[in-house]
């Protein structure tokens, strides 16, 4: 008897990026923008046999939010492919910045002068530099991280001048639920007026919304590897 089985994972995570990339491209087309909006494929709680199956299938640019489950799985797989580049986009705690600075190319979560000092003191001492964007809490939702959205500018110019971090852009998570629009227009709005180009915003759920509001790069794990247990 013919084996009965047509599908496989290692085809639906080759189709669903290809999915999402064509849905990526046709959000900035319709936009007008000729720019590229990064797609930052985020692996957190994924073993490395689907990673190794988004590698293959073309994807450098990957996000994880725990920096020691980050420090577990990449320093291999960068070995093996020199092109990754890994962004943090989970909470920092300042006993992990040195494993952060280690392994990161893009830290999207600096949330507060502890952090940022402790940026600048490990960027020093290693030579490493990641691009740091500041992580602003645009709901004001009190289980989140991030800087208030009226404490964004002040926040922003410590970083810059007292602590002379390479600072890129903005990042942020809308309250769940909730129409993004707004949140992602006032992100817009905050990395405007401080000269920022860069901004991280949108998921699986909303990222065409995302680049209609100047999103350059998309945080998207879910609508590729498909749901997690958890996190
Ligand atoms: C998990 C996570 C994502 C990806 O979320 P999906 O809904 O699975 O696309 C994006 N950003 C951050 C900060 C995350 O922790």
């Amino acid at each position: 008897m013919p084996s009965r089985l047509i599908t496989t994972p290692n085809t639906s995570i080759s189709e669903n990026l290809e999915s999402v990339i064509t849905r990526i491209r046709l959000a900035s087309e319709a936009t007008g923008r000729n720019d590229d909006v990064t797609l930052v494929a985020v692996t957190k709680t994924l073993s490395e046999d689907p990673i190794k199956l988004a590698l293959a299938a073309g994807q450098r640019t990957f996000g994880e939010n725990r920096v020691q489950e980050a420090q577990a799985k990449w320093p291999s797989l960068k070995a093996s492919y020199s092109d990754i580049r890994l962004h943090l986009i989970g909470p920092l705690q300042t006993n992990k910045i040195r494993a952060a600075v280690s392994i990161g190319d893009v830290i999207e979560t600096v949330d507060r002068p502890k952090v940022a000092r402790a940026l600048a003191i490990e960027i020093e001492r290693s030579g490493r530099s990641p691009d740091c964007y500041v992580q602003i809490n645009i709901g004001e939702e009190p289980q989140k991280s991030g800087v208030l959205p009226n404490e964004a500018d002040d926040f922003i110019v410590e970083c810059c001048r007292n602590f002379q971090l390479p600072v890129k852009g903005l990042m942020c998570i809308p309250p769940n639920g909730q129409e993004p629009s707004l949140y992602f227009a006032l992100l817009r709005k905050i990395a405007r007026r401080n000269g920022l180009p860069r901004l991280s915003m949108g998921m699986s759920h909303d990222f065409e919304t995302a680049i209609d509001f100047g999103s350059t790069e998309v945080r998207i794990g879910t609508a590729i590897f498909g749901a997690r247990s958890s996190r």
